[in-house]
């Protein structure tokens, strides 16, 4: 029986802005690509938790929105035509006598020569607080991360947490908010100093109110609309917070779901690699940006980049094998259609 099973030279599991990157630098070296990502769109972290954000130190680009970049390594990595599979997570990873099968939890299979895990912080979800029948108002009334600010406008908000991503959605969204309050359980904000200066200054001015020491109890509405989060005091005094909307920011629960069982060496949650190869220890294997673990490893987006050129040179013979590798630059090379 002929073999229906889709091919490929690389599997990348991810497709946040390292393993986008590693398409482009594969397709460098005549390596075709199939991208997997457990969320619907490319991205990662950059799409899920800031696209509107502007990040400072991407080389050559003095400022640039997270999704912008996003938007710009999707198009960088097209004219090698990777084959994307979003909205579906890998669950398993097998050797195969011709390298190894990639299946998704829908059951779809690639057979790869090699794979590059580009996994992030693993299949990432929500730290959710437990709070009854929560779930009813997932996506309608409560957001665990903001994909558009003018989605927010005109509507009273009750973040609650105490970190980054509570005090910079707090400073920004009481720009567009008809009323924003932060439910935090201490005084003390775990956020950039400059931050909490100018939460302060918003408190004070009446844009921000700070509901403190609560925590979330419980949530009043019906249909997924929010009309009221209930908060307490560990002391058990309760406040009655009118709100359309509830964004909890506690942090993600970082799991390395399926890739824990992939039979490879970790440290401390992330996959030890060699940094002079990327790979992993099991030959064929690597593993590339926040994913990956080495001595002095920076989590930033540049050091993936950089890791992704590393890889896709050490992958060239398992895929070319007996075909030199010539060291090129791309303007010596050039880009298809570019
Ligand atoms: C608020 C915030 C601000 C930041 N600011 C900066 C900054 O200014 N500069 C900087 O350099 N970095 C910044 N970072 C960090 C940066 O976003 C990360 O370093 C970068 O996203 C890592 O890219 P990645 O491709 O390795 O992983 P990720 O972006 O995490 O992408 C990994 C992808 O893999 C997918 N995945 C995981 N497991 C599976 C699976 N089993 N099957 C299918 N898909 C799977 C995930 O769904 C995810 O989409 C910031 C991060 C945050 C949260």
């Amino acid at each position: 029986m002929e073999d229906a099973r889709q091919q490929t030279d690389v599997a990348i599991i991810g497709a946040g802005p390292v393993g986008l990157f590693a398409v482009f630098e594969c397709g460098m070296l005549e390596m075709r690509c199939h991208l997997f990502d457990a969320l619907e769109a490319p991205g990662g972290q950059c799409s899920a938790l800031y696209p509107e954000k502007p990040i400072f130190d991407i080389p050559g680009h003095p400022r640039i929105d997270a999704g912008e970049l996003v938007d710009r390594l999707v198009d960088q990595a097209a004219p090698f035509a990777p084959v994307y599979h979003l909205g579906d997570a890998v669950a398993r990873l097998d050797a195969d006598p011709a390298g190894f099968i990639v299946e998704t939890a829908a059951g779809l299979a690639v057979a790869a020569r090699a794979v590059i895990i580009a996994a992030g912080a693993g299949a990432f979800g929500p730290n959710r607080p437990p709070l009854a029948g929560i779930e009813s108002f997932e996506g309608r009334s409560v957001f665990y991360l903001v994909r558009r600010r003018e989605d927010f406008r005109g509507r009273r908000i009750v973040i609650a947490g105490g970190g980054d991503s509570a005090v910079d959605w707090a400073l920004s969204l009481a720009e567009v908010a008809r009323h924003v309050i932060i439910v935090h359980r201490r005084a003390k904000f775990r956020a950039a100093p400059q931050s909490v200066a100018r939460l302060e200054r918003l408190r004070e001015a009446g844009r921000i109110e700070l509901a403190i020491p609560y925590q979330l109890q419980a949530l009043e509405g019906e249909a997924g609309r929010l009309t009221a989060v209930i908060v307490a005091t560990l002391d058990g005094q309760t406040r009655r917070l009118e709100a359309d909307c509830l964004l909890p920011f506690f942090g993600l629960a970082a799991n390395l779901g399926p890739l824990a069982r992939w039979d490879l060496a970790l440290d401390q949650n992330r996959i030890a690699i060699d940094p002079a190869t990327a790979a992993t220890s099991r030959p064929g294997i690597f593993a590339i940006g926040d994913i990956a673990a080495y001595p002095g490893k920076l989590k930033l987006i540049l050091s993936g980049f950089a890791e992704a050129a590393i890889a896709a040179h050490a992958i060239h013979p398992l895929v070319h094998p007996g075909r030199a590798l010539h060291f090129e630059y791309s303007t010596t090379k050039g880009v298809p259609g570019r």
